[in-house]
């Protein structure tokens, strides 16, 4: 069996029983990027030679050494490419410095090995809106993996990675590692650092791992969360040792099911799934409580006012002066801007630049944007009273099973509506974990389903506690 399909904690013991050496892992992940990646088409780019000098490098003492882990293409790391899935940064960048995460990733001994496929800017849920390729479920090759982390979860799930790091910014790990089959987290608001994650929308955005158990994602979670100087929303609190979740009991905690969550129009597979999985955390010794989320309905539309609008001030940087792409047809400095501009990003950053543009325009603003920060609120509230009542809450990830390739092409809104189980915990700042419940049938395929598991700020503690103990049984 290929390192490649192994998890970090068994690897980890077989480093320091010297069964194996960390070139080894490096190369058994190489050899399944070798053979697989023309296919999955998870990866964008590696870098063999330099993963090898630093595998052997690697410092066995230290919790993560000698353990490979795949970057999603938003994260700096020094010396590689960093394209957003876009041509704006595919030529003309490189990396001059490692991102906070990574800096944590090495502290603990873990080599980044490998640039992973990823919607334009992370803007999408199906990584078919990365410019540089595209990227197919390993379940079903006629599938999307999800997105946009779709490179990171393909990669994980067809065993092209040991773990990758993915971002959610409304629901970018959770979604694709649902529709993958493998465990992605988005831990609360400010847990990991920003630093040197190329920007989406900076009051949402989180860094978080996919993994192929909740044992590793905890083990990661470990070396990755603390703050960061360079971050000023990053939080200067205790970092607990987050594997003391896994292999404990669930018996009364109390499990909330939002009404709201539980509608018509989810696939009857899904539904189905997350049933049965609700019923397995009662034969644990959970309890479930019926709460409600009343602002769930204007979810979406808050989150698809504030991500572009920030989005559109974040991308303004990308103006063929100082990053990556410079049109040289232009005549004067404004058609440098704009044809720079027209040139590197695609359609749905365009789109989400038009809109985030206009809802922050004078006139508008009111109307649009502040609106959004006040229904943004009300969602926060929401959840602070339900967790009054409850330890965890409990969803489908995604209302559907992994979509074929295209189906959602030329539908943006119906695109938009497939993060409506996601986004609120971001716009909560909420810790929020997939991990997968069964499979759902489509086309005669037996395709992963992903149960969501949200926790109060700060309690990534509780929702691993809940998602190990399920996956175990
Ligand atoms: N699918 C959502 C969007 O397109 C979320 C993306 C993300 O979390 N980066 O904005």
């Amino acid at each position: 069996m290929s390192l490649a399909s192994s998890t970090i904690a068994s690897l980890r013991q077989r480093l320091l029983a010297k069964e194996i050496s960390p070139r080894d892992i490096v190369s058994d992940v190489a050899q399944a990027i070798e053979k697989q990646n023309a296919s999955i088409g998870a990866y964008l780019s590696w870098d063999l030679e330099k993963a090898f000098a630093e595998a052997e490098k690697a410092d066995l003492s230290l919790p993560l050494g000698g353990i490979p882990i795949g970057i999603k293409d938003n994260m700096n790391v020094t010396g590689e490419p960093c394209t957003c899935g876009s041509k704006m940064l595919a030529e003309n960048y490189t990396a001059p410095y490692d991102a906070g995460a990574i800096t944590k990733l090495r502290s603990a001994g873990a080599v980044p090995f490998g640039r992973l496929n990823m919607d334009e800017f992370a803007m999408g849920s199906t990584t078919e809106n990365s410019a540089l390729g595209l990227t197919r479920n390993p379940h079903d090759l006629e599938r999307v993996p999800g997105g946009s982390s779709g490179g990171s979860a393909a990669a994980v799930a067809g065993d092209l990675a040991v773990a990758t790091l993915g971002s959610d910014t409304g629901g970018s790990i959770r979604q694709p590692a649902a529709l993958c089959g493998c465990v992605g987290i988005k831990p609360t608001y400010g847990r990991i650092s920003r630093f040197g994650l190329v920007a989406f929308a900076s009051s949402l955005d989180q860094i978080g791992p996919i993994t192929k158990t909740v044992e590793d994602s905890a083990l990661l979670l470990n070396h990755l969360c603390g703050k960061d100087a360079r971050d000023s929303t990053s939080l200067d609190v205790d970092v607990p040792d987050f594997t003391a979740a896994i292999g404990r009991d669930i018996k009364g905690l109390r499990i909330g099911l939002p009404k709201e969550y539980f509608i018509s129009g989810i696939h009857a597979g899904v539904s189905a799934a997350v049933k049965a999985a609700i019923k397995k955390l009662e034969s644990l010794g959970a309890i479930p409580v019926e709460i409600s989320l009343p602002h769930t309905d204007v979810g979406v539309s808050t989150y698809y006012i504030i991500a572009p609008a920030e989005a559109s001030a974040n991308l303004a940087r990308f103006d063929g002066v100082r990053y990556g792409h410079r049109s040289t047809a232009a005549n004067d400095l404004l058609e440098h801007y704009m044809m720079s501009r027209e040139e590197g990003f695609g359609p749905e950053v365009k789109r989400r630049i038009l809109l985030g543009t206009y809802v922050l325009s004078s006139g508008y603003y009111d109307a649009y944007y502040l609106k959004a920060q006040r229904a943004r609120t009300l969602i926060r509230q929401d959840f602070e009273k339900a967790f009054e009542q409850v330890d965890v809450i409990v969803s489908p990830t995604s209302p559907t099973p992994a979509h074929k390739l295209g189906a959602l092409k030329d539908n943006p809104l119906a695109a938009y509506l497939e993060d409506i189980f996601t986004i609120p915990a971001n716009l909560a700042g909420l810790p929020a974990l997939s991990l997968p419940c069964g499979t759902a049938d489509e086309g005669g395929k037996a395709l992963p389903v992903g149960l969501q598991i949200i926790g109060k700020p700060l309690d990534e503690m509780t929702v691993l506690r809940v998602a190990d103990a399920f996956e175990k049984a």
